[in-house]
């Protein structure tokens, strides 16, 4: 028995419109994880780089965190 993922059509959508993730540069697919404290260019990670506690330069782990996921949040 196969089990479908839940995937969102994607194909109307610009993949290039996001900077890819801080810490391993793979492009970012929803939910992702965007810092609230550092700016003003969105500081973004992969839920994979967010769960190892990935730090860079100003940025530490225990920020507060933003969970981007597809077009539902409004900022
Ligand atoms: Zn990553
Ligand atoms: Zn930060």
């Amino acid at each position: 028995m196969i089990t479908l993922v839940n995937k969102p059509h994607v194909s109307s959508d610009d993949p290039f419109d996001k900077p890819p993730c801080r810490g391993c540069s793979s492009y970012l697919v929803e939910p992702y994880i965007k810092c609230a404290e550092c700016g003003p260019s969105p500081f973004l990670l992969c839920l994979q780089c967010f769960t190892r506690g990935y730090e860079y330069k100003k940025h530490q782990s225990d920020h507060k965190y933003e969970i981007m996921v597809k077009r539902a949040v409004c900022i």
